[in-house]
């Protein structure tokens, strides 16, 4: 890419990585500094992702940190979240995902607690997930752990999320917005099979059935992506 396009991505990818950030407290998903979103420059190997430890209100494009495929700093002010070998590691091994979000909202993050897969019991999951939502490793927070079980874990499954267990949601994308909604719908979905559970036991959706919504959602209502990501 040659040297103005690259700093064009690089920019445009920092501002749309920033103003997502603004979506998880305005959604409930984080408390104080926690939780982050990354997103990929566009045809590249490099990632914009949030600075460990900043307030949300104080998030701005440039004290993103651009980074490189094996998470080392390319580019920032700040040192980068402390989930970026995790985040990198997911950039590498999935040339699909161009955003990954962490977060430890609320009902997603009691599921993890228990280690229990959220199940596919209502229709909204079947065309967001394709079923359940998985539980994936526990894993200590650092190194690339966490990102390698995420991977593991969502190789055998449709859902871009994964509860990673005793800790919180990550989730992934086509583009850091689609992660964005994906881990604004686990928390949801989290929240609505969880009551189900409190109050009786949840009705399976058969498997032909939750396979045929899904396939519904992505490739008939969803085949044409806007500019912004969002199915039609
Ligand atoms: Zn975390």
């Amino acid at each position: 890419m040659p040297g103005n396009d690259l700093r064009d991505a690089i920019a445009r990818t920092r501002d749309e990585v920033c103003a997502l950030h603004a979506e998880l407290p305005r959604n409930g998903l984080v408390a104080w500094t926690s939780g982050n979103v990354s997103g990929r420059v566009p045809g590249t190997d490099l990632f914009v992702i949030k600075p460990s430890g900043l307030d949300y209100d104080a998030l701005t494009p440039e004290s993103m940190v651009l980074c490189a495929a094996d998470g080392s700093v390319v580019d920032g002010g700040y040192r980068p979240s402390s989930d970026t070998a995790s985040h990198a590691y997911v950039y590498r091994h999935r040339p699909d995902v161009g955003g990954v979000v962490h977060t430890h909202s609320t009902y997603a993050t009691a599921w993890s607690a228990r280690g229990e897969a959220i199940p596919c019991v209502i229709t909204a999951m079947a065309d967001e997930f394709g079923g359940e939502i998985p539980v994936g490793p526990f894993a200590l927070i650092g190194g690339e752990e966490i990102g390698k079980g995420v991977v593991e874990t969502l190789a055998g499954h449709r859902s871009p999320a994964v509860l990673m267990r005793n800790h919180g949601v990550f989730s992934v994308g086509r583009d850091a917005r689609a992660a964005v909604k994906a881990a604004v719908m686990t928390e949801d979905v989290a929240r609505t099979v969880h009551l189900a559970r409190a109050y009786g036991e949840p009705l399976p959706i058969p498997p032909e059935a939750v396979a045929a919504l899904h396939d519904r959602y992505t490739n008939v209502y969803g085949q044409q992506p806007t500019s912004q990501g969002e199915p039609r």
